[in-house]
């Protein structure tokens, strides 16, 4: 009944994907817990977002990023409506996190900043989380702007999360260019 995410395959292209089938687990999440005092954040297949309260998580999607920006104190994710900003000192982790999975998610948008400004995330920080079903039904497909009705008939890009019909999935994301299908 989800929409199906199109993953990163293993093999035979590291940039090779596959659909999953319906219904199946469709992402997960990485948690970072910081020091005390800092919002948990989440970086994984559906953005960067700072948990507010239980329940309250503000989200912004690779796909919607238009702007990155890194400054002593935060690392910041743009769109037009929504901002999410990690503090470096007290979420270096999560930052660390965010910084390179937008460069391999939206690399466009991250050129601006220094390859060593962050050091590599390391494996095991923070903790896994299963993504909810995202709400599609209602947004329009980045390809043929056609309104998705029914949340089976929506394809999501594994790399950035764009949102396309199944019927007009292009050969490569219009956004991050991830090839699509073959
Ligand atoms: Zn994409």
């Amino acid at each position: 009944m989800f929409g199906q995410f199109l993953r990163e395959g293993a093999a035979p292209h590291p940039y090779a994907l596959y659909l999953l089938g319906a219904g199946a687990v469709l992402a997960v999440l990485v948690a970072l817990f910081g020091q005390w005092g800092a919002l948990p954040m989440r970086v994984g297949d559906a953005g960067v977002a700072v948990e507010r309260s239980a329940g309250e998580v503000d989200r912004l999607g690779w796909c919607d990023v238009n702007a990155v920006q890194l400054t002593a104190t935060a690392l910041t994710f743009r769109s037009p409506g929504t901002v999410v900003s990690i503090p470096v000192r007290a979420q270096r982790e999560a930052a660390a996190r965010a910084l390179a999975e937008a460069r391999t998610r939206i690399p466009g948008k991250v050129t601006g900043i220094q390859e060593k400004a962050l050091p590599k995330p390391s494996e095991g920080a923070g903790r896994v989380l299963t993504l909810e079903p995202p709400q599609i039904a209602g947004l329009r497909c980045k390809a043929s702007d056609k309104v998705i009705t029914f949340e089976r008939d929506a394809r999501l890009c594994g790399r950035c999360g764009e949102v396309y019909h199944k019927d007009d999935v292009p050969r490569r994301c219009a956004t991050c260019e991830a090839p699509l299908r073959a």
